[in-house]
């Protein structure tokens, strides 16, 4: 019957385990051990663990289990592995099936964090990676070759929110034998399923709206029952990057209000990207269902709603950008997103700044960008800080 139930409803009680207590909220079980009864227990444990059995928290918990269970339940995937970061997440889904000599196509605005993964730490274990411009169909189909075992992308990038057409893409790799990798945080697994558009394997840094409230790192690695636990968990259990029991019950309670705060934060950033477009400060406002985005028709495709991200390119450059950060009142400055709190970063100055000038420039990174992360308040309170800003830039 849980396999019929709606979003909400999973999102509320998929995954669910009552311990002898009964009790209504999720336990948080914070031990790293489990106690066998006698010593036969314990080896018939270590051949074979049974669905209600544990072992080691780094090889998993109850309280781990809950929250994969509910995230594959809402994905409609057969398994997931929860991890102490989005990082830690996409290293493993990444590294746990490559070998030297394996070529992996990736598009190239990533996170980065990814980049570094893929040029710094793969590169260096004979991995060749080709780096492509992610919405360019023509520039996946040329550089997949029959030995690209692997296809990562993020589908819609950051911060200047390009969309990539994961069925396209997914199709083109697949001719070739590819396994497909989606980092699909900034579509949430609210307004997108990548699955079902043909991903293999589906990341998340949970850090970002399912947490939603700032306070843990996690991330969540989903997919089929044969990679999930045949070629991830090994990696994963034996090389020490899984979710701690206490976040994963944070991120269990975050799963609770997921759709209601995306669908939320979403509506109010579609909003102000639609009243402040056109400003006369602003050279751009980038949001994936505005119609002046030039893929807004793969994002009504792809997507339920455009995120709840939004980002604005100011005509002064740096300074003018400077200028709208430091007058602004209610939206923070820092680095997340997702989060209950509206949240603007300068990516050229902090999150992009290692990339070399002329990589920025290729990104679309212009020194007068301001990345918005939209939030849980008053939408019209937003707006007019928003505003507000503007006029002082
Ligand atoms: C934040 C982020 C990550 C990394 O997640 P952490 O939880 O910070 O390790 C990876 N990919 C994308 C797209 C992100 O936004």
């Amino acid at each position: 019957m849980s396999n019929d139930w709606n979003a909400r409803t999973k999102l509320v009680h998929s995954g669910s385990r009552r311990s002898q207590y009964n009790e209504v909220s999720e336990a948080i079980y914070l031990t790293q051990g489990f106690v066998y009864d006698t010593a036969e227990d314990a080896e018939a444990r270590f051949i074979e663990t049974g669905p209600d059995e544990f072992i080691y928290a780094r090889y998993g918990n109850p309280t781990v289990r809950m929250f994969e269970d509910r995230i594959a339940a809402l994905e409609g995937c057969e398994d997931a592995f929860a991890t102490a970061s989005g990082m830690a997440a996409v290293n493993a889904a990444l590294t746990c099936g490559l070998k030297a000599g394996d070529h992996v196509v990736a598009a190239r605005a990533l996170f980065g964090s990814c980049l570094y993964i893929l040029q710094d730490v793969l590169a260096r274990f004979g991995v060749q990676v080709t780096l492509v411009d992610g919405p360019d169909l023509d520039a996946w189909r040329g550089a997949l070759r029959s030995d690209t075992r692997l296809v990562f992308f993020e589908s819609i990038s950051n911060p200047t929110l390009e969309l990539i057409d994961i069925k396209a893409v997914c199709d083109l790799a697949h001719a070739v034998g590819a396994l497909v990798v989606v980092d699909n945080v900034f579509a949430t697994p609210i307004f997108s399923n990548a699955f079902e558009l043909g991903a293999d394997v589906v990341v998340y840094s949970t850090t970002k709206h399912i947490d939603g409230q700032g306070r843990c790192l996690g991330g969540v690695v989903l997919g089929s029952r044969d990679f999930i636990r045949g070629t991830l968990e090994p990696y994963l259990k034996h090389t020490g990057g899984s979710m701690s029991p206490f976040n994963a019950w944070v991120m269990l309670k975050g799963m609770e209000t997921l759709d209601l705060r995306c669908r939320a934060m979403a509506d109010s950033a579609m909003r102000i990207a639609q009243a402040v477009q056109g400003h006369e400060k602003l050279a751009r406002v980038i949001h994936p269902f505005l119609d002046s985005h030039p893929q807004v028709d793969l994002a009504r495709r792809q997507m339920s709603k455009g995120s709840t991200m939004l980002s604005l390119d100011l005509k002064g450059g740096q300074a003018a950008a400077f200028r709208f950060l430091n007058a602004l009142e209610i939206i923070i400055i820092s680095n997340n997103l997702g989060d209950a709190k509206s949240i603007a970063t300068h990516p050229a100055t902090t999150t992009h700044q290692r990339l070399p000038d002329a990589q920025k420039a290729e990104l679309g990174i212009t020194p007068g960008l301001v990345r918005i992360s939209i939030g849980l308040e008053d939408a019209d309170d937003l707006q007019r800080d928003i505003l507000n800003a503007l006029a002082a830039a």
